[in-house]
């Protein structure tokens, strides 16, 4: 017996780890295409997605799976009674083999008995079992054409159909589809590809820290299967439970006309045939606002459900150079932006307003739901859904507890990309250290470096002996040579290395996505530039009710360039948590290596929503040595970061001075 590998633990993959999601939120979407070469481990992420998706209740004895709660009408096992008896089963896994048949994949009909028995007679095949989970087909472009067809028009409809000899059976067989393919074995058709609503393509990482994790994780779980899944457990308990929140929100999500027709102008712009392409990224779109646990979809939405749905639908030239899809894209994203009209109830880039939508929100968010977007109530519209089947209705009992959850990265919105890193200024510490780890940062005395001076020596002679100084003491004491007792060391500055420890706030009010990109760029920028400097690194973040020690110190920083990219942010700020963690987090690293100085960044807008005021912490990270980097933007400004800069005695940098910029 294997425990599955957790959905939660699956490093990098990001675009295939939330069009599986967003598929299991609404698999109308239109299933999700894996294209990829072997060996990324695109088959433990599908066959992960499969563990968050709810149980499902069915009716007892029904081989076509039909929810207690609503009995398919034309079910071959049924009719059912209204309210028959239900068992609670996982939502199934179903995987095809390439070799399947026609009868396997639909069933089969024996006409004989059939005519005798009625449509008892009918043996449900593999759509009939993957109704209400996920069918998994390994190598779909190796699969005839008129299975792909039937799967597709399955999974499109809903429903699957069987006529033999003019007997035929309908049931419903909604299932979340995912193929997955190795483009070194033949690209597949492009109808095949088109009529994928989503089209992934993954690679092995190429960072050397992401790939260590994943070798790190892969063999710790080989190791303790159990204990693995249980480190997870809470992260998976929070993402199946943000797909039946999701799932529950969809129906009331509201597509306004301005982004229909961003989407419109997007695929016209992108060169896209026919209609289905709008209506998938349109699809994609509110389920990406339900996924953010919002009932509006933004422009953010549509930007991010057309770069997972649109670049295998462009008209190709063949002459393109790799990487023209994602560029024409963002130019076609530009014009429609720029071609819309002016939007009058939403400011002028609805920057600070996360949900795009009238009235901006009141800081902070209130109430136990915690994302940072409180939307308005779900009105009841969603034209691009009408026609598409139904999410299964989730049933009362199967509601995880949401309501209180954890910070965490794993929550939220779909994480902010940063951009590319800039070269800071350089942070250090001013006054001089001992010089306990050679590095790149703060000033501090060292064996090697310029010299300042010269002392005598404690004990041994520590590198060189200062010649002038050593002669002076000669001299001094009237010796015509000199002797051991005269010998002078020299004292040389140097830089050292430090623990550079980021506290990021990562709460609502930070949360509007270029915000949020701007901060991670800044805090990438600095990572490479700890990297540079030889430095450790540590990240804490804050947001909802706690603060969380996202890296722990290392000197990796690999990962934590990837804990960057998918920290999650929204919900209050309880700013004083953080700072508690960072001086718990320092007084630990003290211990462990006294020698190494911290040197405290806060990224913040010094905004608290949550906790103590943060002033009241100040005393312990006296001694410290921080800068605070002030996010406050916009017209009205508080300067509450200022205020938390001089009660911690910290240097304030504005966010938008932290590059350094070429003396040109
Ligand atoms: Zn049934």
């Amino acid at each position: 017996m294997t425990t599955p590998y957790p959905f939660s633990a699956v490093v990098g993959l990001d675009d295939l780890r939330l069009a599986l999601l967003l598929t299991a939120v609404s698999p109308a979407v239109g299933g999700v295409l894996v294209r990829g070469e072997k060996g990324t481990a695109k088959s433990t992420v599908v066959r992960a997605v499969a563990n968050l998706l709810p149980d499902v209740a069915v009716v007892r004895g029904c081989r076509f799976a039909c929810d207690p709660a609503a009995p398919d009408p034309q079910c071959p096992d049924g009719p059912h009674e209204a309210g028959a008896p239900g068992v609670h089963r996982p939502a199934a896994l179903v995987e095809l083999p390439v070799g399947a048949t026609e009868d396997r994949v639909v069933g089969t009909l024996d006409i004989q008995r059939a005519l005798a028995d009625g449509v008892k007679a009918y043996e449900p095949g593999l759509l009939a079992a993957a109704h209400r989970g996920v069918l998994y087909v390994d190598e779909v472009n190796l699969l005839p054409d008129h299975l792909v067809d039937l799967l597709l028009d399955a999974a499109a409809m809903g429903r699957a159909h069987v006529e033999r000899d003019g007997v035929s059976v309908k049931h419903a067989a909604r299932f979340l589809l995912v193929g997955t393919m190795n483009p070194e074995e033949g690209e597949p058709r492009p109808q095949l590809v088109d009529r994928f609503g989503l089209v992934v393509t993954v690679a092995a990482p190429r960072d050397p820290g992401q790939r260590a994790e994943v070798v790190r994780r892969r063999l710790a779980y080989e190791l303790d299967q159990d204990g693995f899944a249980a480190r997870f457990g809470g992260e998976e308990k929070e993402l199946a439970a943000q797909i039946v929140t999701a799932q529950k929100l969809l129906p009331g999500v509201k597509l306004p006309d301005r982004e229909l027709d961003r989407i419109a102008r997007v695929c016209l712009a992108y060169g896209v045939d026919g209609m289905r392409a709008d209506i998938v990224v349109a699809r994609c779109a509110v389920a990406l606002a339900a996924w953010h646990g919002r009932s509006l979809v933004t422009a953010e939405d549509v930007a991010d459900a057309a770069r997972l749905a649109l670049p295998h639908r462009r008209r190709k030239d063949p002459l393109d150079p790799p990487g023209t899809d994602e560029e024409k894209l963002e130019q076609a994203l530009n014009e429609a932006e720029n071609d819309l009209p002016p939007d009058e109830p939403e400011g002028p880039d609805g920057d600070d307003d996360p949900d795009g939508g009238p009235p901006p929100p009141p800081p902070p968010p209130p109430g136990p739901n915690d994302d940072g977007n409180g939307g308005p109530p779900p009105p009841a519209s969603n034209e691009p859904s009408a026609d598409a089947p139904p999410a299964d209705a989730p049933l009362a009992g199967d509601e995880s507890p949401r309501g209180e959850t954890a910070p965490s990265r794993t929550a939220g919105a779909a994480p902010a990309a940063p951009g590319s890193a800039f070269r800071p200024r350089t942070l250090s510490i001013s006054h001089r250290g001992e010089g306990g780890h050679a590095g790149r940062r703060s000033p501090a005395f060292a064996r090697r470096g310029r010299v300042i001076g010269s002392r005598e020596p404690r004990g041994k002679l520590a590198g060189a002996p200062h010649l002038p100084a050593t002669l002076r003491a000669a001299l001094h004491r009237g010796a015509r040579s000199v002797s051991p007792a005269d010998l002078r060391e020299a004292v040389h500055v140097g830089r050292e290395a430090n623990l550079v420890l980021f506290v990021v706030d990562a709460s609502g009010s930070m949360a509007a996505r270029k915000r949020m990109t701007i901060v991670k760029t800044a805090v990438l920028s600095l990572l490479r530039d700890a990297y540079q400097r030889r430095d450790r690194i540590g990240m804490i973040t804050f947001r909802g009710h706690e603060a969380e020690q996202v890296l722990a110190p290392t000197s990796s920083h690999e990962v934590g360039v990837l804990r960057l990219a998918s920290l999650r942010t929204g919900g209050r700020t309880p700013l004083a948590a953080g700072l508690r963690k960072a001086a718990a987090t320092i007084a630990t690293e003290r211990r462990r290596d006294p020698r190494r100085r911290p040197l405290l960044v806060v990224v913040t807008d010094g905004r608290a929503t949550s906790g103590l005021d943060p002033v009241t912490l100040a005393p312990l990270l006296t001694g410290v040595a921080t800068v605070v980097v002030d996010c406050e933007s916009g017209p009205v400004r508080l300067g509450l970061a200022g205020r938390l800069a001089s009660a911690l005695d910290a240097d304030l940098m504005p966010l938008d001075t932290l590059e350094m910029r070429s003396a040109a």
